[in-house]
Order: structure tokens, then C-alpha cells, then sequence
């Protein structure tokens, strides 16, 4: 939610988008077209719990059918609105279209604090709401295809996929009515971590182009970089823990509801992870000072700053004093549109959510072909391009010992080239991709043109435009 005085979430979004759009040349009424959400239904269905009947009121939020089906996670919490599932939708639409993911833009969201409930009452809740959106077609595999998004995940999701299943028992792609399933129901390697992942490789090709790492005043690569995560929920933990062990990042401080953690030698996140699981926050966490006032803690000083939880926590009134110079949006909105403006006017490099978080629903997108597709990623090639790779390794062999030049292969390179990929690498690869590209076509606008001097404007330019181009191509 963002502060009183600042406009909504969905109207900061669309500020956004308004700042982008006036740099474009679209028809007369398709920026209209393409700005508005097309449709937001809304239900209050009632669940008998404890024996007595409780209302709910859910949302699904179609913004663009530009492409079908539309895509767009599921949130449960007690903050969910129709202005936030708008919002949400809105981005759904921009992110798809910067990733590349052939979908439209959807968003749900369910009020309910799922902390209040036990796993059963959950199942129970779930289910009704999922029966409300299935029988309007707001969850079918060719037109609206929901996933996991705050207080959801593979366990929602399998009910869901589930009670679709049990409503159209012939349909043959049920399985693909949803995304984010555990692995055991038609789920794939890697999307619980996806969206972590792909901030982490979103901010390596970020560090592979040192002009743009110096416009954030900072130089060199991740290694040592101190980074600041504000949230470790599913996208904030598994960024911190890929960063901190693979690229050499200090995370030298923690953001939770409960106050922060601060260690600027680098906290072990893996430690701080646990502890908050088996404790639900960050106090009496010993091996670091807690702060308690966490929010103060955004306006640390660090190298990037990873804000990974809600959005709109950083707006008018801690913008100016925050001192990161690099900003990667994790969570969807997590800079308001009043906030965006400070930080650009002080020179800070923000990495948009519509693409820093945009992993999760590329591996979404992997999940869904694979389940239309009926078949596990790499299962019909894998052994033969392991039996190809083992010929170049014993011709290798046979010509080093023909040529007595004593060469050997390390059994280290043997180990890895003769492996052939699995799914999970599988996975890693496109979405690696998917990433490098997206950024490239941010750059390229960023770059090219003397009227942008923005990522957020630059990725903005590409996605409208996809989407305009998408529109035209339908004879609107
Ligand atoms: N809820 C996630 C997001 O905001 C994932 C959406 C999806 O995978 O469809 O991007």
C-alpha cells in the first residue's frame, strides 16, 4: 500500500506507463487501449470452517488479452485489493511482453491472512476459490493460467491444478492450467527458485557491460559488492543465498517484518533463513545486531539494494534519503512512481521489477510447454548427447596417444562435458537466456536513444511496443 499522499499503486503504475508512452507514436486510442485493465472480477464466496461460515472476497484481473492465455499469480493476503490486482495485472502484461513469455496480463489475489488458518482450512479455501474462477474460465490452460505470488506456493497450486482436474476430467492439459506445481504434479525443476534466480542473473548481465555498471557509480564485478535484501521470503532468500554464494556478495543487511539484521562483514543467510523458519522473524537472531525499526534500514549505506517483499516501500517519504546507488526491483512496485523520480533525479540506476523479477514466470512459461507437451525437458536427448560427446572424448584420446604427445583430458572437464543436461540445467540455460535478452533490448532503447536515460523507461519502450505491435498484428 502506498503512503496517503501518494497515488495508488495501479495509478502509479499507470504514471509510469504515461511516461514511457508520451515518447512513442502509437494510433490514436491504443494507448488507452492498452493502459486500461480489461476486466476485474470480483467474488465473496463463503467456506464453513470451525463449524460456523466465513465470506471471502477474491479477485482475478484480466489487463491484456492480447495474447492468450494471460498469466499472472495468485496472492493471499489480508492487503489484497482491486487496486493491487490491477496493478499487478498491469505488470503481468509488461513483464510477459519484456521476457518474451507469448502471454496476456493477469493477476488474482485472495483477502485472507493464510498464518490464521490450518493446512486443512487452507486446502478448504483454496479449493472454493479456485471452483469460483474455474467455472468462469478465470483458470483454464488456454485462457488463464494462474501461479504462486506472496503467501502462495507449490502446495496452493497443486490443489488448484487439482480441483481443475476433478471439474474437466477429459480435458487432456489440465496439468497446464497452472503453474508453480510441486514436481510430483506435473511442476518443473527450478521454479521455486526462479524468480531469485533470475534476479541474480539479471544483476550478472547487469555487471557485464561496465559502462552501465558505471552509471551507478559503482565498478568492477558482484564480488564484494554489499547488498542490502529487504524481505526473505521465496524471491528475497533464494537472490541472497545465490548471490552470496555463487558471486561473491556480502549481504550486509536483512530486512523483515520484525525489524533487520546487520552485519556489514556479510550475514550467512542460509543461518538467518532457518532461524526465521523456525522462529517466523529475525529476533533473538544472535550472530548480528537487530534493528528494530527495519524499515530505517533501507536507508543504509550499500552497493545495491534489494528490495524483495511488497510494494510501495520506498516512496516519498525515505526516497531521497536512500543511499544505495543500485536498485534491483525483486518485488512487483516496490518503488512508487513519486519515489522513481527522486531516485532518477539523484542519479541512482534502478533495475525494474517488470524485468528484474521477471524469472518467475519464465520458468512459468517452460512449466506450461512442458505440460502441454507431456514430456520432461530433455528426456528424448540427454543419453545421445551424452553417447556424442563420449565419441569426441575417446577420438581425443586415441589421437593424443597415437601422437605420443602425452596430452590427457582432466577428469574435471570429462566429468562436465560428458554429462548431457538434465532439466534443472535445462531450465537454468533458458532462463539465463531469457534474461541476457531481455536486458539487451532495455539496453539497447537505454542506450540509443537521447530522450531515455532510464531503465524503467527503456524497459517500458519495449514491452508497449511488443504489445502494440501484438494488437496491430489483430487488425486493432
Ligand atoms: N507471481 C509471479 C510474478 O509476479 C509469477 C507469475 C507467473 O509465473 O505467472 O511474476
Amino acid at each position: 500500500m502506498q503512503p496517503g499522499n501518494e497515488p495508488s499503486f495501479r495509478q502509479s503504475v499507470d504514471l509510469m506507463f504515461n511516461r514511457a508512452v508520451a515518447l512513442m507514436d502509437l494510433p490514436p486510442g491504443l494507448e488507452e487501449k492498452i493502459r486500461v485493465c480489461n476486466a476485474t472480477y470480483k467474488v465473496r464466496f463463503g467456506v464453513r470452517l470451525r463449524g460456523q461460515i466465513e465470506t471471502f472476497v477474491g479477485y482475478r484481473s484480466v489487463h491484456s488479452e492480447h495474447m492468450e492465455p494471460v498469466k499472472g499469480g495468485i496472492r493471499f493476503s489480508l492487503g489484497v485489493n482491486q487496486d493491487e490486482v490491477e496493478a499487478l495485472a498491469a505488470l503481468m502484461t509488461y513483464k510477459c511482453a519484456l521476457v518474451e513469455a507469448p502471454f496476456g496480463g493477469s493477476k488474482g489475489g485472495l483477502c485472507v491472512d493464510p498464518g490464521q488458518y490450518d493446512e486443512h482450512e487452507m486446502e478448504l479455501i483454496t479449493r472454493r476459490f479456485a471452483y469460483e474462477l474455474i467455472k468462469r474460465d478465470l483458470i483454464n490452460p488456454s485462457q488463464n493460467v494462474p501461479a504462486p505470488d506472496m503467501g502462495t506456493g507449490e502446495r496452493e497450486m497443486a490443489w488448484i491444478a487439482d480441483q481443475y482436474a476433478r471439474m474437466n476430467t477429459t480435458d487432456i492439459n489440465a496439468r497446464a492450467c497452472v503453474t508453480g506445481k510441486p514436481p510430483h504434479a506435473g511442476g518443473i525443476a527450478g521454479r521455486v527458485e526462479a524468480t531469485g534466480r533470475g534476479v541474480q542473473y539479471a544483476l550478472q548481465e547487469y555487471f557485464r557491460h561496465p559502462e552501465d555498471v558505471a552509471k551507478s557509480g559503482l565498478s568492477g564485478s558482484l564480488d564484494g559488492k554489499r547488498v542490502i535484501v529487504q524481505g526473505l521470503g521465496n524471491v528475497g532468500y533464494h537472490a541472497a543465498s545465490f548471490l552470496s554464494a555463487e558471486d561473491g556478495c556480502k549481504i550486509t543487511a536483512i530486512i523483515e517484518r520484525d525489524g533487520a539484521l546487520v552485519d556489514e562483514r556479510g550475514l550467512d543467510v542460509e543461518a538467518v533463513h532457518h532461524w526465521i523458519a523456525k522462529h517466523g522473524g529475525v529476533t533473538g537472531y544472535a550472530d548480528a545486531t537487530h534493528v528494530a525499526d527495519g524499515a530505517k534500514v533501507l536507508e543504509n549505506d550499500c552497493d545495491i539494494l534489494i528490495p524483495a517483499a511488497m510494494e510501495g516501500v520506498i516512496n516519498l517519504t525515505n526516497a531521497a534519503k536512500i543511499k544505495a546507488s543500485l536498485i534491483i526491483e525483486a518485488a512487483n512496485g516496490p518503488v512508487t512512481a513519486g519515489a522513481d523520480d527522486v531516485l532518477r533525479e539523484k542519479g541512482v540506476v534502478i533495475i525494474p521489477d517488470m524485468f528484474a523479477n521477471g524469472g518467475g514466470v519464465t520458468v512459468s512459461y517452460f512449466e506450461w510447454v512442458k505440460n502441454l507437451s507431456h514430456i520432461r525437458f530433455g528426456r528424448m536427448q540427454r543419453r545421445q548427447e551424452e553417447a556424442r560427446h563420449q565419441l569426441v572424448v575417446d577420438e581425443l584420446e586415441r589421437l593424443s596417444a597415437s601422437s605420443g604427445t602425452g596430452w590427457t583430458l582432466s577428469p574435471d572437464f570429462k566429468e562436465k562435458y560428458l554429462r548431457g543436461a538434465d532439466e534443472l540445467e535445462l531450465v537454468r540455460s533458458g532462463l539465463d537466456d531469457t534474461m541476457r535478452a531481455a536486458y539487451q533490448s532495455m539496453r539497447e532503447v537505454w542506450h540509443s536513444r537521447d530522450d531515455v536515460d532510464d531503465l524503467r523507461v527503456s524497459a517500458y519502450l519495449v514491452a508497449i511496443g511488443r504489445v502494440a505491435a501484438s494488437y496491430k498484428a489483430k487488425g486493432l
